[in-house]
């Protein structure tokens, strides 16, 4: 057997070979919206961080008390001595803004899929995913052992047909998919597949990651995901459910009960931004607003929410067009496969409230001077 080191070597150079490798680079984040890379300040049209919240003084004074009253670190997981009484405030408040019953805040939203998913869904059951649904969505199932199925993206008939030919041969059934899609940024037909869910005796997981604070997709669904880490500013994950769904999953989710819970700061952070978010709706309409700007701008269909993509292709005439945006000072991160699938490569434009409609036209102004379209 070749040892290890040869294959990691041989695996990593097959992925330079296609062009995919990817390294990480360091980004400082100065505020309003831009970073510095390499030396460069630029203005960032990747960040997921579309209220500016996590640099909003009131979120910033929150997360410092609490390190002031309570240190930084939590010091063991949830269930042992780690719930710092600021968890019950969060998630009354996740549990109040989605109208649930309850809700569990994880570590992270990547930690609240896998562990929802994979303590409720059994070897005998069926999971239907939507085809573009979040790496950790499908790390879930997989984990979880029950069978798996993708329907085309958000084609409701498909899951119907599905359900039609596969339901009665599980116990259980799973339907997932993301509110607005993270690469694409349209929304799902999360109406339809919850009356699908309902007549098929199913349930329906919705991950509300790029929605909550946003978009709002008013849901029944039985899980409702989502993370704090994106128009919240913090970080963490939720899974807002029913009273009973909730009590089973702070007794079986590996991934809540095997990890050090959020510092306190990071719960305070959430809270604080939660109470803005509540109290200033124009925040999440601006949001929107910019990225329509930008959508009318390039003739581009309307967006749907913050992000816009624009979907070049190859991978190579990306990397190209995305380098062409940070000469003129303008972050849009590339996204090429596997996070899309081959073919799609894109830049992902995300608009936040902190976008000055004149650089948002600078911006289409260059995507058009430069032929990038
Ligand atoms: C970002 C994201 C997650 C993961 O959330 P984290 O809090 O970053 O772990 C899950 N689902 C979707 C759709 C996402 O975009």
């Amino acid at each position: 057997m070749a040892p290890m080191h040869s294959i990691i070597d041989s695996h990593l150079q097959q992925i330079e070979q296609k062009g995919r490798l990817r390294s990480i680079t360091c980004t400082d984040q100065p505020g309003n919206g831009y970073v510095i890379r390499n030396g460069q300040k630029l203005l960032s049209f990747s960040s997921n961080d579309y209220l500016g919240l996590s640099q909003h003084p009131n979120v910033k004074e929150a997360a410092i008390r609490a390190i002031e009253q309570y240190g930084t670190g939590s010091g063991a997981s949830r269930l042992i001595t780690g719930n710092n009484p600021l968890y019950d405030t969060l998630e009354k408040t996740l549990a109040a803004t989605k109208g649930s019953e309850d809700c569990i805040v994880f570590g992270s939203g990547y930690l609240a899929n896998i562990g929802t998913i994979a303590a409720l869904m059994k070897k005998t059951d069926l999971i239907l995913a939507d085809k573009l649904a979040h790496a950790c969505l499908l790390d879930g199932a997989r984990l979880s052992g029950a069978t798996l199925l993708r329907f085309s993206h958000n084609d409701a008939a498909k899951c119907t047909s599905l359900l039609k030919k596969h339901r009665n041969h599980h116990t259980n059934c799973l339907i997932v998919t993301e509110t607005v899609f993270s690469m694409d940024g349209d929304l799902a037909p999360v109406q339809e597949l919850h009356e699908l869910a309902t007549q098929h005796d199913t349930w329906l997981l919705t991950d509300d990651a790029h929605g909550l604070g946003v978009v709002t997709t008013t849901t029944k669904s039985h899980l409702q995901m989502g993370t704090l880490s994106k128009a919240v500013g913090s970080y963490g994950g939720y899974v807002c459910t029913s009273k009973a769904t909730a009590d089973y999953l702070r007794n079986t989710a590996r991934s809540l009960i095997y990890s050090t819970a959020l510092p306190p700061a990071t719960l305070a952070a959430s809270i604080a931004a939660l109470e803005l978010m509540q109290s200033d709706t124009s925040l999440a309409a601006r949001a929107l607003e910019n990225a329509r700007h930008f959508t009318a701008l390039l003739n581009l269909p309307q967006a749907q929410s913050p992000i816009v993509p624009l979907v070049l292709g190859g991978e190579e005439k990306t990397l190209l067009a995305s380098k062409t945006l940070e000469q003129a000072g303008f972050l849009a991160w590339p996204i090429r496969p596997p996070t899309v699938p081959s073919g799609t490569s894109r830049l992902r434009f995300t608009f936040s409230a902190l976008h000055k409609t004149q650089d948002i036209e600078t911006l289409a102004d260059i995507i058009k001077r430069e032929g990038l379209l």
